[in-house]
């Protein structure tokens, strides 16, 4: 029998319920700072316990995920820590599409993709002396929002840099990413893409509340204007929004495209669940400015389903429960390698 194995991170917690509400056996590969929280969960029937997650690379790890038959779901917490070289040396089978994680991470390929799925983009700034409007400026990778910070113009982007550089939150050699800030109201649409049924599912949306960006809102701006600390856009959690019905089809036809597109740039596409992140306007007008290609945590809102599955599940349905079953069907009727890379 199949197992479903993850990093003890992220969403693990409800990824395995999921897997192990579908019958399979689940495996947390855990750190060993962690063990005392995850030993909590009955649902997890075996831990692997690690100093670092970069363990699941050795041969000791990779040998147990192999004797139980284990696929592995990829999720934030590994594209953050691994390489994406690391990520596609594994030899467990990973859920989805390992290649494209590297889509992800790469902020190059990643509006390479973008485009290519004719997502609508806030403009990318090359250089900080063609600072124009406010812009927002990221870091490489799925670094949560850590060290980002706006900036008006170029002068504004140096004193932010060197100040972020200075209290050691970003280094001085770190390629920075620089974007027009789109102002709107955030929305992060998560889907999940069966290449079984060769059909798209659209899950839900969410909200993420970022600190201390978040946090500046609720001073006056009087005491704002004194502050001379960098805002950043760290996650701390998130929140569930529901989306005008009106809007749906267009959310729609954004997943296809970008199933689409992936389908044609990164064999063998974009398999499983991934989210499109952005932010409506006035208009209602869509602006994407991210994407995922894995499970988000934002999915954790929904542990008990969400309000767009329930339409197409007469069942509760997680995501983590939608990815278990997947690898079930695909285990029953031997289409394992069309699931995972
Ligand atoms: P990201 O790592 O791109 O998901 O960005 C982290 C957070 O920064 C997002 O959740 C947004 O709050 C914010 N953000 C990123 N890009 C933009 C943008 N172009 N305009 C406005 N906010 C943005």
């Amino acid at each position: 029998m199949t197992s479903i194995a993850t990093l003890g991170s992220h969403c693990s917690l409800q990824v395995l319920k999921g897997a192990k509400d579908e019958g399979l056996k689940t495996i947390l590969v855990c750190e060993k700072k962690r063990e005392k929280l995850y030993k909590r969960f009955p649902f997890i029937d075996e831990l692997i316990i690690v100093d670092t997650f970069k363990e699941v690379l050795d041969q000791k790890c990779q040998s147990i995920l192999e004797e139980n038959n284990a696929v592995l779901i990829p999720h934030g917490t590994l594209v953050a820590q691994m390489s994406s070289e690391e990520i596609e040396s594994i030899k467990t089978p990973v859920f989805g599409n390992k290649w494209i994680l590297r889509w992800e991470s790469d902020r190059e390929m990643k509006e390479k993709l973008m485009r290519e799925a004719n997502l609508p983009m806030p403009n990318p700034v090359t250089e900080p002396k063609e600072i124009e409007k406010l812009v927002i400026v990221k870091r490489q990778g799925a670094a949560g929002g850590k060290g980002y910070f706006m900036a008006a113009n170029e002068e504004d982007y140096n004193s932010k840099r060197n100040q972020l550089i200075s209290e050691g939150i970003i280094s001085k050699d770190e390629t920075l990413y620089i974007q027009e800030y789109a102002a709107g109201v955030l929305a992060y649409l998560t889907f999940f893409y069966s290449p079984l049924k060769e059909e798209l599912e659209f899950f839900g949306v969410d909200q993420r509340h970022e600190s201390d960006i978040e946090g500046l809102g609720r001073i006056p701006a009087e005491q704002q204007m004194k502050s001379n600390k960098v805002p950043s856009f760290n996650v701390i959690g998130n929140s569930p929004l529901v989306l005008r019905e009106s809007l749906l089809d267009e959310v729609y036809k954004m997943g296809e495209n970008f199933v689409d597109a992936a389908k044609r740039v990164v064999t063998p596409g974009m398999n499983g669940p991934f989210c499109i992140e952005g932010v409506y306007d006035e208009n209602a007008k869509f602006t994407s400015f991210e994407f995922s290609a894995r499970i988000v945590a934002g999915s954790n809102i929904y542990m008990d389903g969400s309000p767009y599955y329930s339409l197409l599940f007469n069942e509760t349905m997680s995501m983590g429960k939608r990815i278990a079953r997947e690898v079930k069907i695909a285990t029953e009727s031997k289409q394992l390698d069309k699931i995972t890379t």
